[in-house]
């Protein structure tokens, strides 16, 4: 059975530099979903190795699944195809590693339980956007759905073990996001933020990224909403423990990174 490794992964599985403390995995074959920002979507003639600007390569896992438990943490991230709830079952058995985090779609409650028995400790949700531009940036399901989704995953992995992604940047008022934010840490989830991060191939080529600015004063609103306190530190990557995602949303050549991934990491 094939996986996709993210690039960081790849390098440490081929070459031992280990550039993140997470092992970073994809399901293979796209989505059948059309989320018009992301390279996975049906709408996308993005090469389907890509997920935003990272390049993925295809792995048998069996070959690489003792390279995986040498990290903190594995994250598989999961497509919606035909039998992938089979597939994430299947992977996540043989993958021998500490901590595991799954992004996913809404699924059962069966297959939630399913999934913290074989050690998913944490769980991802991919809300992506706000309720007034669901429909505008081509989300599947509806937002109540995935809203109810969340409520149900945080019954099954505790409060503050459901982290949901939120993109800044697609066109939502700041009003709004911090409102979603607001009522996502009311229900027990946590946020993970990402800057929107145009592809070519994706239906939203064109859009321009967030500005800086208002991606920091997001960043601290969230750190603020999840700790209860100001910090200096707030622009660090925010998601599961270990959790780095290194150069996701920018290039390594920019100056500037709208999430920093490491502690230690030296601002230039
Ligand atoms: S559901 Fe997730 S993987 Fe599928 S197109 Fe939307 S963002 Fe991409």
């Amino acid at each position: 059975m094939k996986v996709l490794v993210s690039a960081g992964t790849y390098y440490f599985i081929k070459k031992q530099i280990k550039i993140s403390n997470t092992a970073y995995l994809l399901q293979t074959g796209g989505c059948r979903a059309s989320c018009k920002f992301c390279t996975q979507s049906a709408l996308s003639t993005a090469d389907k190795t890509y997920l935003s600007r990272v390049k993925w390569y295809p792995l048998e896992l069996e070959e690489i699944k003792d390279y995986l438990s040498t990290f903190d943490r594995v994250c598989l991230q999961t497509v919606i195809k035909e039998g992938f709830e089979d597939e994430v079952i299947k992977v996540l058995s043989k993958i021998n590693s500490r901590h595991k985090s799954v992004t996913i779609t809404p699924v059962s409650d069966a297959l939630l339980l399913k999934l913290k028995e074989l050690g998913v400790d944490y769980l991802g949700v991919g809300l992506d956007t706000v309720k007034s531009l669901w429909k505008e940036v081509g989300k599947p399901y509806s937002f109540d759905y995935y809203m109810d989704f969340i409520k149900r995953a945080v019954k099954v992995f505790g409060a503050r073990h459901v982290y949901v992604h939120l993109i800044v940047g697609l066109g939502e008022s700041e009003g709004e996001l911090v409102n979603t934010m607001e009522e996502l840490y009311s229900i027990g989830a946590e946020v993970a933020l990402f800057a929107f991060t145009p592809v070519k191939g994706t239906p939203f080529e064109s859009k321009q990224r967030p500005p800086l600015e208002y991606y920091r004063k997001i960043q601290k609103i969230r750190y603020r909403l999840s700790t209860g306190k100001d910090s200096e530190i707030a622009f660090l990557t925010s998601g599961c423990p270990s959790c780095d995602r290194p150069y996701y949303n920018e290039s390594p050549l920019d100056r500037t990174l709208y999430n920093i991934p490491l502690r230690d990491f030296k601002w230039s």
